[in-house]
């Protein structure tokens, strides 16, 4: 059958079905991120004060965190004299306040719990269960309206209340993005391609803060919901994991014990000790979610070089080493389903059947391309409204390669007592946004699954 024709069969069965999706519990990052558009005058001057020469030397190198103004301007000059990302944590109250002060052009949700409870809550209409370390007034404002909860004690009874209805205003956790155009230039500096810099004044999330409503009435929660999705385990560290563990293995072992299936949505985890952790317990996830950066680092920390150094050799990714790493992946841990995606198409491994595993990768890849059209999807109509996106044209060489290897037909080949799903995916050419598009994809496609089944 013709990709389109799926496209619209599946949106279709996903959409109707929707409805059908029990409660969902989201944990545990969420947070604020406020977006400054940096001036190069503005920046200039800046630098300038509080000393050039200072600045220059941390845009040289980077410092582990931020505890003076000079660190946070040399990192922003860092991040626009090689057109590359990157993320440090602001340890210092002044320069807190000196951020605060410069402001910001916009804020949007942040933290992969807040971007998917708009989407499921906010969007598809699933009732969500979410875990906001701090609920602020103005993180608050950032959730949609919809079925999305946060769980409150009133007189030592838990309640669920929609995050605007909290009463309290606690603190707010902000993640500065400096973010600077292509050609963005700075004295004699010139950004080789768009990029940000991202100043964390965030004392919760990076050490995985889990609130006493969660900790304390977790079996009560777990009876609530019929699905999870666990993120948030990328900023914890060698000297921060253990306690945090500690906790979301009791979670784990909750939820499994309710036979309630659970998502890891697995992002980038720069500490290898908590990467290696990360696999060891992936057993206990019925499905994790991952692109090729963070597939090819698992299959570091697995021993695992040669398939690591493939996933990252070809554009697009070469499928067979993905499918490669992702049977390495659920042979080595037992984790039921894999979802993979890339720049072009998504993959998944399931150690069980079915065309809905498809199907839901299709729904996913229609609320990616509207979120990179849109940079906000509002309502459901603007996830059908991305059928106008033509489907990615290199994705034919991928399939192609697929049906030669493993006998591919519509989108599923069966190999080793798995089943695997591909999908083309539709691309945007000029994208509003890409931010939280991977969050996107993974959720959509997990619960898509869910409603199918
Ligand atoms: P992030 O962490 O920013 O969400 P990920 O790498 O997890 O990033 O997800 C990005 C994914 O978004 C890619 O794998 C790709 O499938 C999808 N994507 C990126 N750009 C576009 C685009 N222009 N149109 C459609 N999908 C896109």
């Amino acid at each position: 059958m013709a990709w389109d024709d799926l496209y619209s069969a599946a949106f279709q069965r996903v959409r109707e079905r929707l409805g059908k999706v029990g409660n969902v519990l989201l944990a545990y990052n969420t947070n604020i991120d406020a977006i400054k558009y940096i001036d190069s005058s503005d920046l200039e001057a800046r630098i300038e004060k509080v000393g050039k020469e200072e600045v220059l030397q941390f845009s040289e190198e980077l410092p582990e965190r931020i505890t003076q103004v000079q660190h946070l301007l040399g990192g922003i000059l860092w991040s626009v004299r090689r057109g590359k990302a990157a993320e440090l944590f602001v340890e210092s109250c002044p320069v807190r306040f000196y951020m605060k002060r410069w402001g910001w052009d916009e804020l949007r949700m942040g933290g992969q719990v807040g971007i998917m409870a708009n989407l499921l809550g906010g969007v598809y209409g699933v009732q969500v269960i979410a875990h906001v370390p701090q609920i602020s007034r103005l993180q608050a404002s950032l959730f949609k309206e919809g079925p999305i909860y946060v769980p409150t004690l009133e007189n030592r009874k838990l309640k669920f209340v929609h995050p605007k209805d909290f009463a309290g205003d606690e603190e707010n956790l902000i993640h500065y993005i400096y973010e600077f155009p292509r050609g963005f230039r700075v004295f004699d500096f010139e950004a080789p391609r768009e990029n940000r810099f991202i100043a964390n004044a965030d004392d919760y999330n990076p050490n995985l803060y889990i609130r006493s409503e969660f900790s304390e009435n977790f079996e009560e929660i777990a009876d609530r919901v019929e699905l999870a999705i666990i993120s948030g385990l990328q900023a914890l560290t060698k000297e921060n994991y253990s306690e945090p563990f500690e906790e979301i293995n009791r979670h784990l072992g909750i939820l499994n014990d309710r036979e309630i299936p659970v998502h890891l949505e697995f992002a980038f985890t720069p500490d290898e000790t908590v990467r290696k952790k990360l696999v060891g317990i992936l057993g206990k996830f019925t499905s994790v979610g991952l692109n090729e950066v963070e597939l090819a680092s698992i299959m570091e920390v697995m021993g695992e070089k040669a398939i690591a150094e493939k996933l990252l050799a070809h554009d697009p990714v070469d499928p067979v080493a993905v499918v490669e790493a992702m049977l390495k992946l659920a042979d080595g841990t037992g984790v039921q389903r894999i979802h993979f995606h890339t720049y072009g198409y998504y993959l998944a491994l399931t150690n069980y059947e079915g065309e809905q595993v498809r199907d839901a990768l299709l729904f996913a890849a229609l609320a990616a391309a509207a979120k990179a059209k849109l940079g906000d999807v509002r309502n459901i109509d603007d996830v059908a409204g991305a059928m106008d996106v033509p489907v990615n044209e290199k994705a034919q060489e991928v399939e192609d390669v697929l049906t030669g290897e493993f006998g591919l037909k519509d989108g599923i080949a069966q190999l080793d007592g798995y089943q695997l799903a591909f999908v083309p995916t539709k691309i945007v050419e000029k994208p509003k946004s890409t931010v939280g598009i991977g969050d996107t994809i993974s959720s959509s496609a997990f619960i898509g699954e869910f409603a199918l089944r």
